[in-house]
C-alpha cells in the first residue's frame, strides 16, 4: 500500500507542477528591447519603432512611448507637457510623471530619485532606463549584457477592489419610506462585485449577507488583503425630507491618487444620476473611520436619500438599482484602468 500511496503522491505532484507551469505561461508576458534595433518584441510579436534603444552613462535608454505601449499603456494615457517638459503615463491607478533633465520621477505624486535623467533624441523621443517606468507599474526588468537586450516581465496582477456595503445586522442604518439602508447597500454591493469580477477585477465584500461588521473589521479586511481600492456604499438620510441627491466622500487628508480616483468615479455616477433628476451634491471631505484607516485609496458613496420620496422611489425599483450597481462597477473599472 505504501508503494501505491507514493505513486499516488507522485502523480499529484506532477499534476500540480504541470498546472503551475500552465498558469505561469498564461500570465507571464514579456517585452524585449534590443540595443541599436528600431523594433521591440512583445509576446513574440515584433513591433517597429522610429528610434532605437542605446547605452549612455552605462545605462540602457529606451524610447518612453514604445516602452509605454509595450506595458499596455494606451496612447490616450500618455501626455506630454511642452510647458513643464514632462511626460505622464497612467494605467490601473498608477500615475508616473518624468521630466526631461531631472533625476527623479513621480509615482502617484511621490518623488523617487533616479541616477540618470531622461533625454530627448531625434525625432523627439524621450528616452530613459526602462527599469524606472516598468518597476513603477510593478513589472520586472532584466538586462542581458551579452545579448544586449532589456527584457521586461509584465505582471498581469488583477487590481483588488473591496466593496463595503454599509451597516447590517442590528444596525440597519437609515430607515424611511419602507427602505432600510443596510438592505439597499447589500443589494448594490453584491451586484457591483459580480460585475467587477466579470470585468476581470479581484473583488472582496466586507459582508455578503445581513450581518453586523464593525468599522474596524471593514478597514482591517481591506488592509490585510492589501486592496488597491476601497469603495463603501451607503444611502443618505436627513431630517429635511426635501434633501436629495448623490454625494461622495474622501478622507480630509486623502492623497492625490485617492482624490483622482474618487473624482473619476463621482463624475461618472453624477452624470448617470443626472438623467433621473438626481442632484449632484459633490465630493466632500470627512474623517470617517473606513476612509481614514484604509491604507488603499478609499471613497464612500452616499447613493441618494432614502428620506426623500423621489430618491426613495428610484431606490425601491429593483431594476433601477441594478442599473445603478452596473454604473458603479463601470465607474470603478474605468477609474482604475485610466
Ligand atoms: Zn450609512
Amino acid at each position: 500500500m505504501k508503494f501505491v500511496r507514493n505513486i499516488f503522491s507522485l502523480v499529484i505532484a506532477i499534476v500540480v507542477l504541470i498546472s503551475a507551469f500552465n498558469s505561469e505561461a498564461a500570465t507571464a508576458q514579456q517585452a524585449v528591447f534590443f540595443i541599436g534595433a528600431k523594433r521591440y518584441v512583445v509576446n513574440g510579436q515584433s513591433i517597429e519603432m522610429d528610434s532605437a534603444p542605446f547605452i549612455q552613462e552605462g545605462r540602457t535608454f529606451v524610447p518612453l512611448r514604445f516602452l509605454a505601449y509595450a506595458l499596455g499603456v494606451p496612447p490616450e494615457n500618455i501626455h506630454w507637457s511642452d510647458e513643464s517638459r514632462t511626460a505622464t503615463l497612467s494605467k490601473d491607478g498608477v500615475i508616473v510623471t518624468t521630466a526631461i533633465g531631472k533625476k527623479a520621477l513621480y509615482i502617484n505624486g511621490r518623488q523617487v530619485k533616479t541616477d540618470v535623467a531622461p533625454v530627448i533624441i531625434p525625432p523627439g523621443r524621450i528616452c530613459l532606463p526602462a527599469r524606472y517606468i516598468a518597476e513603477a507599474f510593478g513589472h520586472k526588468v532584466h538586462w542581458n549584457a551579452s545579448a544586449r537586450t532589456v527584457t521586461i516581465t509584465i505582471s498581469t496582477r488583477r487590481a483588488k477592489v473591496v466593496i463595503d456595503p454599509g451597516h447590517g445586522g442590528h444596525d440597519p442604518g437609515a430607515v424611511a419610506n419602507s427602505l432600510r439602508e443596510s438592505d439597499i447597500t447589500l443589494d448594490l454591493a453584491l451586484k457591483v462585485a459580480q460585475e467587477l469580477e466579470q470585468l476581470g477585477f479581484d473583488v472582496r465584500l466586507t459582508r455578503e449577507d445581513d450581518r453586523y461588521i464593525s468599522l474596524e473589521g471593514r478597514a482591517a479586511l481591506a488592509n490585510q488583503w492589501d486592496a488597491d481600492l476601497f469603495v463603501s456604499l451607503h444611502c443618505n438620510a436627513a431630517s429635511n425630507p426635501a434633501a436629495r441627491g448623490f454625494e461622495s466622500y474622501i478622507y480630509s487628508r486623502a492623497q492625490s491618487s485617492t482624490r483622482e480616483l474618487a473624482r473619476k468615479i463621482h463624475e461618472r455616477l453624477a452624470a448617470f444620476l443626472y438623467q433621473f433628476g438626481v442632484p449632484d451634491r459633490g465630493i466632500k471631505e470627512a474623517n470617517f473611520y473606513v476612509l481614514r484607516e484604509t491604507k488603499s485609496p478609499a471613497t464612500l458613496l452616499e447613493c441618494l436619500f432614502i428620506t426623500n420620496s423621489e430618491d426613495a422611489k428610484l431606490l425601491q425599483d429593483v431594476n433601477w438599482r441594478s442599473r445603478l450597481a452596473s454604473e458603479i462597477a463601470q465607474a470603478v473599472a474605468a477609474a482604475l484602468s485610466s
